[in-house]
């Protein structure tokens, strides 16, 4: 029975696209398109898409379609991925990121990530009607007891085994690792970390980063590292991690021949680095109430302002006097923030770095889909070209995601994840925002209508 149906089911399509020739799912017409791979801007072009997949991109604009969206004056970039994403209400969270053109995600664990939770998340994202990313994931947190994250968010609840793994030993690792192993992961989420704040702890011993890569490497999956300073991201170098979750706390400085060394033994293996510079922005945000006062804010986010505690002013201001001493500047203005970093991630991507966009949102005042166009923003203040942005959200990520042969650019082949814009992103990237429609997997999508 099993073999008649496999026979019939190709025979019944061919059937169907022989009577509808030259028909598609969708089309839109006459648009300037920016593909994710860096290439300049194609003006008017034609993309049609059937079956999910983009399956042509031409001139010509007389094509029939069931759907045909014109394109004129508006501008189609690949959908986005948020590189660094937390929910701990996924149904309320993908909607949003949904609304804001984020059509992939990385989850890397949280405090609700149990293997049941990472499986209903991946379950929504299968299907295109309820507005959901796709869902990338690693392995629940490895760490220590009395380490990050169970330290910094000991209030949520931390089931050892269950959303966390205590690392005791490297014999214990073998087993911990071939258990994950069984699920559809991207890889081991590894947390180097003596802080992140005051009390400082004792970091992961060397020998269980280098004993969790060797273990992983044997199921052809990677480690992803939470590393928060020099010294961290040298464990992660010298224990061949392939993957860092944040670029906020590390220090690179193009004159060092140590950081050159670590830099181009990351080239090497076509290491991956996520941004999350939005991290320093979020804590800064009870201190700048006009930043909710953009158009393209959903109204449900911007009530948080409404609800600003006096506590939370008094954090930010402890949080800016202390990012002023640890990065030497002057100023306290963000711009002095953000140049600081960006000019990192900019030497980073110039070098041969895969740098990706990621937002770590889920945290306080880093919004799910709206702080992802926000972390775009910090990289265009600090000079990077939006061109280059858009590849780090877009191309990179999807490498990043072991996934661009199906994911990450508009081409032909491709599966059809797309954003249109009315305005044009390479102008400025908060043109980011001017999103008109939303389309992944070919489908197009509901947005937030409040
Ligand atoms: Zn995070």
């Amino acid at each position: 029975m099993k073999y008649l149906i496999y026979f019939i089911v190709p025979t019944l399509l061919l059937g169907c696209r022989n009577n509808l020739e030259s028909d598609y799912d969708l089309v839109i017409k006459n648009v300037d398109l920016i593909d994710g791979t860096g290439n300049p801007i194609q003006k008017a072009v034609t993309i049609a898409i059937d079956d999910k997949k983009i399956v042509a991109i031409g001139s010509e604009s007389d094509v029939n379609a069931r759907t045909v969206i014109d394109g004129t004056d508006k501008f189609l970039i690949p959908g986005l991925f948020d590189c660094h994403v937390h929910t701990g209400d996924f149904k309320g969270d993908f909607v949003n990121l949904i609304h804001y053109g984020i059509t992939s995600i990385f989850v890397p664990g949280g405090s609700r990530c149990t293997n049941e939770y990472y499986a209903a998340m991946r379950l929504i994202s299968k299907q295109d009607s309820i507005p959901a990313p796709r869902v990338f994931h690693t392995s629940q947190h490895f760490t220590m007891e009395g380490r990050h994250p169970a330290k910094t968010y000991g209030s949520f609840n931390r089931e050892n085994g269950e959303n966390i793994f205590y690392l005791k030993d490297t014999i214990q690792i073998e087993n911990l690792v071939k258990q994950v192993a069984q699920y559809p992961i991207l890889g081991i989420k590894i947390t180097i970390e003596d802080g992140p704040t005051p009390p400082f702890v004792e970091r992961i011993p060397q020998k269980f980063v280098n004993k969790t890569v060797k273990e992983a490497s044997k199921y052809g999956l990677e480690v992803y590292a939470h590393v928060s300073d020099n010294i961290e991201l040298e464990m992660a170098v010298k224990g061949g991690v392939q993957n860092l979750v944040h670029y906020t706390g590390v220090n690179i400085d193009p004159n060092n021949s140590l950081h050159l060394k670590w830099i181009e033994n990351l080239r090497e293996k076509d290491a991956s680095w996520v941004t999350t510079l939005m991290i320093d922005k979020s804590f800064l945000y009870p201190l700048h109430p006009e930043w909710f006062d953009v158009e393209e804010m959903l109204p449900k986010y911007q009530k948080i302002k409404e609800v600003i505690e006096p506590s939370q002013i008094e954090r930010a201001k402890i949080i800016a006097e202390s990012l002023k001493k640890e990065y030497g500047i002057e100023e306290s203005t963000f711009i002095a923030f953000v140049n600081h970093h960006v000019e990192d991630v900019k030497f980073l991507y110039d070098y041969g770095i895969n740098m990706v966009l990621g937002s770590d949102t889920g945290n306080e005042f880093n919004f799910h889909g709206y702080s992802l166009h926000e972390e775009m923003q910090i990289l265009e203040l600090g000079g990077m070209k939006p061109l280059d942005i858009i590849k780090m959200g877009t191309l990179n990520a999807s490498k990043m995601m072991k996934s661009d042969d199906t994911l990450g650019s508009i081409e032909v082949g491709k599966l059809a994840d797309m954003i249109l814009l009315d305005k044009n992103p390479l102008e400025s990237i908060s043109n980011s925002l001017s999103i008109n429609t939303v389309i992944k997997n070919g489908t197009i999508q509901s947005r937030v209508s409040e």
